[in-house]
């Protein structure tokens, strides 16, 4: 499925199996879950696609051959392959654990094509064995929902009562890894969804609202996983003295301004940027000791433009995941 311009709809188009370059992997595409980040690319909030683009950045699949010097998989291996598609590897980010904010990183699914496809090509470098116990279906979400997830928890510290505003599919899977670190979590919806407060209260929520209502306790730390800005002041008023905001998406509509007391007493107000290699790992050596369950809504890969409606429109409950290889199901 193929972005010739931003604004238009996904093309099925036939193009030829890519050929793997040195230290790249070709992966026969089993799953590829759909993301809020896919959104912003085809609609142009994002501004420096690759197109025409294969989109896609939480892939799961198999080796099937590999170009020159691959040594870390082989053919039939099970990869994932996430938004970090390549970095410089030598600037002062990368050599300081900071591969995310790499000025010359290279994005799957935006730089570099990803897997609304039969077959894709990644940097083997760049890629994750996949934990047993997951299906391609179930692995395919931990892959950008899970991984941006986790390193957005992370930023929270050691906070105990957590705010989770947009109850979606990175929400969805963090509130399980907050509630086996011990964490209470705070679920905040769109008004008037109560599908998802619902399922927010399934989850172990102990508390589910409305984003404009204030939780009957005051909160340690927040993520947004909403890309709404007016989002922010909302959960710096349920955040004490010294907590944190984070801010999760890669856009959001611009912050309306507030007053300056909502942050005064040291609130911290911050954003996550992207995912390193660290991050996954620790990501995918946590997922099956929760362990998380993933809940995922399969579209085929030819509906992808109906899926990324969905996403849209809100009427995705968990993860949507395109079904590439009909036998992962
Ligand atoms: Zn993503
Ligand atoms: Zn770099």
């Amino acid at each position: 499925m193929v972005l010739q311009h931003s604004g238009s709809p996904l093309q099925l188009k036939d193009l030829p199996i890519p050929a793997p370059g040195p230290g790249q992997l070709l992966i026969k595409v089993a799953a590829c879950a759909i993301c809020r980040t896919d959104l912003h690319i085809l609609d142009g909030e994002l501004t420096e696609p690759k197109l025409p683009l294969v989109p896609g950045h939480q892939i799961v699949g198999r080796v099937v051959t590999s170009g020159s010097g691959v040594t870390q998989f082989k053919p039939g291996d099970r990869v994932g392959v996430p938004w970090l598609g390549s970095t410089c590897g030598h600037c002062p980010d990368c050599n300081d654990g900071r591969e995310n904010l790499c000025d010359q990183a290279r994005f799957t699914g935006y730089h570099l094509d990803g897997g609304y496809a039969e077959y894709a090509v990644a940097d083997q470098r760049f890629c994750f064995a996949l934990p047993e116990g997951f299906g391609d279906l179930q692995a395919a979400p931990l892959l950008c929902a899970g991984l941006i997830g986790y390193r957005s928890l992370r930023m929270t510290g050691e906070a105990r009562r957590l705010g989770i505003y947009g109850f979606g599919a990175a929400a969805h899977i963090i509130i399980q890894v907050a509630r086996w670190q011990g964490r209470e979590v705070y679920a905040f919806t769109r008004a008037g969804d109560y599908e998802g407060q619902q399922f927010a209260r399934q989850l172990g929520a102990v508390w589910v609202g409305a984003s404009d209502q204030l939780p009957p306790e005051t909160l340690d730390a927040a993520i947004i996983f909403a890309p709404a800005g007016e989002l922010v002041p909302a959960a710096l008023k349920a955040v004490r003295k010294g907590g944190t905001v984070v801010c999760a998406g890669i856009h959001m509509s611009d912050i309306p301004s507030f007053p300056y007391h909502l942050l005064w007493g040291e609130r911290v107000l911050r954003s996550v940027a992207n995912l390193t290699r660290r991050d996954g790992e620790e990501f995918l050596e946590i997922a099956p000791r929760v362990p998380v369950r993933t809940e995922v809504q399969l579209y085929p890969l030819e509906a992808a433009n109906e899926a990324l409606a969905d996403l849209k429109g809100g009427r995705v409950k968990g993860a949507g995941v395109l079904v590439v290889d009909q036998n992962s199901i």
